[in-house]
């Protein structure tokens, strides 16, 4: 069972109450081996002025202590937005996706700028992990004549076919299952080719390390920068990237 988030302190309360939306749990849907479609929503989240690629930071007992989510749809007028949260570990955000329950309260920073998909014109070629399925249907859904593929790393094919397919964006999905000595990213790598002769904008995210990698990769290809739009969502030993 995850241990209860700690009450906040004075001082951090105070600043919830000044910088946060407040907002229930709507749902808590296991979609896939680890992945967990979440519902918010509240007053607060209505009227809110969101970006697909923006994030959010959830506060976890504490307005110092956040982690950072991607929302993929927000219906300003209902005031209610949906995350996908992915379960890797025992660290606070794993916990909170994992244990909320439709009722339980909790506070929200942001909307706030990340990656701005608005600035990439025509094709679009997504790489990430686990983290990054929620950008996708950002992405998508956002502007549904553009044309998205999508190439995952991640640890589950099949729990990650099964998120992708409930979030309707299978089709434009690769997977591509991590190996113990990083084999998949040989395969990453060879898919970029294409999407490069394709004329694809390039969006890089989930792991730091295979960020790197991707770019380095893309600039022996002759893709100039401008055309790659790049974030981590997480590295390995670091905790509560933003
Ligand atoms: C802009 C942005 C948007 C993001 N959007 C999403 C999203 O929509 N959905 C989502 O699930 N995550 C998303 N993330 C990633 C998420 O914030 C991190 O995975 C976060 O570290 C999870 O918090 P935690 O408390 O579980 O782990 P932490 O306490 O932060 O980390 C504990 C340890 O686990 C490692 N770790 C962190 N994440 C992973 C991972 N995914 N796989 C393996 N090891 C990991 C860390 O390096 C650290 O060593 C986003 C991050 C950013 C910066």
């Amino acid at each position: 069972m995850n241990a209860p988030l700690k009450e906040p302190g004075r001082i951090s309360r105070t600043l919830i109450r000044l910088m946060m939306k407040r907002a229930r749990v709507a749902a808590n849907e296991a979609i896939g081996d680890g992945y967990r479609l979440i519902t918010l929503e509240g007053p607060e989240l209505r009227g809110v002025d969101w970006l697909p690629g923006q994030k959010i930071q959830m506060a976890m007992g504490s307005a110092f202590v956040t982690r950072t989510y991607t929302p993929i749809d927000w219906d300003t007028d209902a005031g209610s937005t949906r995350i996908l949260g992915y379960v890797h570990g025992m660290g606070p955000g794993s916990a909170w996706v994992a244990g909320v329950r439709p009722g339980d309260e909790c506070d929200i920073f942001g909307p706030r700028s990340s990656l701005d998909l608005r600035r990439i014109d025509g094709p679009v070629a997504l790489y990430g992990d686990e983290t990054s399925i929620g950008l996708a249907h950002a992405a998508m859904h956002a502007d549904a004549s553009r044309r998205v593929a999508c190439h995952f790393e991640v640890g589950d094919r099949v729990g990650s076919g099964m998120a992708a397919a409930r979030l309707g964006i299978a089709a434009a999905a690769t997977f591509h299952e991590r190996r113990a000595d990083d084999a998949q990213l040989a395969a990453l790598e060879e898919s970029l080719a294409a999407q490069a002769a394709a004329g694809a904008r390039f969006v890089l995210t989930g792991k730091a390390t295979t960020i790197q990698r991707l770019r380095q990769s893309l600039k022996r290809l002759g893709v100039a920068s401008g055309r790659i739009a790049a974030k981590a969502y997480w590295a390995p030993g670091k905790v509560g990237l933003d």
